[in-house]
């Protein structure tokens, strides 16, 4: 019996524009995904007897069967390296909020092709394992590559970013109301789009001289927001005890905030728990 465990970071984004929609459905996108230190603890054993694969996870609102992501990402694994005879347990220590817009599940689901990887010496490299990865989800070759990424087409063609030591800590909050992502496309195809925003090209410049960007952009936050009144004040509170800046992450409706001062981070800490309101005090990872 051998067993590996990896944490597995969550991404929030600094930069999200949806462009146009593909003839497969989906949307081309362009962002800037940043790895943050919050992470799930992923546990992979190899068992001597019986098969298939078995997950269990700490947070029971997420599923433990086929629908895990991890069960799909394990499947494609062992198909793409036609390997018949296996038999694991999956264990999740969740500390990222699911549906939060944080890549929640993506970011188990890259840390198990990791693990299976080394546990079974298929000695893939990076791009194999996004290969795979993509096939189950979008967000999935970036939770693999990490740290700082421009991310295009779906999400899953990666420009790393060379960004400067970060200056900066993140203050991420779930407020509570989970969002999927097909429900926020459909509440961005109700809004007019055509407004004014920060480019691609601020924040990048901003991450590259060591500063902390004070213009982002999010275009889900447009079509979120107005519907969702605990995501709006979690932001206004951020801002309120001095976040540098603050936006909602992916499709939402988890609201991070980017802090230069320990002091004013946990004043917002605390002034959102008396809201009841968690929040989680991270770092970028690069
Ligand atoms: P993204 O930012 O990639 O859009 P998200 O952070 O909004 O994703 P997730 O936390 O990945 O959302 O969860 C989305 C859905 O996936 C939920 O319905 C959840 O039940 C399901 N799911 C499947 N596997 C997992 C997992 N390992 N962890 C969390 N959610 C999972």
């Amino acid at each position: 019996m051998r067993s590996l465990t990896t944490k597995a970071y969550a991404k929030i984004n600094l930069y999200l524009d949806v462009c146009d929609l593909r003839p497969d459905g989906y949307h081309n996108i362009e962002s800037i995904m940043q790895q943050v230190s919050l992470c799930d603890r992923v546990t992979v054993e190899q068992l001597d007897e019986g098969h298939g694969i078995k997950i269990t996870c700490t947070d029971p609102a997420v599923p433990t069967d086929e629908r895990n992501i991890v069960h799909k990402c394990a499947v494609r694994f062992f198909e793409h390296f036609g390997i018949k005879d296996y038999s694991i347990a999956i264990h999740i220590d969740k500390e990222i909020p699911s549906c939060g817009g944080l890549a929640g599940g993506s970011t188990d689901g890259a840390a198990v092709l990791k693990l299976l990887n080394e546990l079974y010496c298929t000695n893939a490299d990076e791009s194999i394992l996004c290969e795979i990865g993509v096939k189950v989800g979008a967000d999935i070759p970036f939770c693999i590559v990490g740290g700082t990424c421009i991310c295009r087409g779906i999400g899953e063609i990666l420009t790393p970013v060379e960004v400067a030591a970060a200056k900066y800590q993140v203050l991420i909050s779930f407020p509570g109301e989970g969002i999927s992502t097909p429900a926020a496309y459909k509440m961005l195809d109700s809004i007019d789009r055509h407004t004014d925003h920060a480019g691609i090209d601020d924040v990048l410049s901003a991450l590259r001289g060591g500063d902390i960007p004070t213009e982002m952009y999010n275009a889900f936050e447009l079509a979120v927001l107005p519907g969702h009144e605990n995501a709006r004040l979690v932001k206004k509170v951020m801002l309120d005890f001095g976040a540098v800046s603050s936006m909602m992450s992916g499709s939402g409706s988890t609201i991070f905030g980017l802090f230069d001062d320990t002091a004013n981070i946990q004043n917002a800490t605390v002034a959102l728990g008396k809201l009841g309101f968690e929040s989680h005090t991270c770092s970028p990872i690069n």
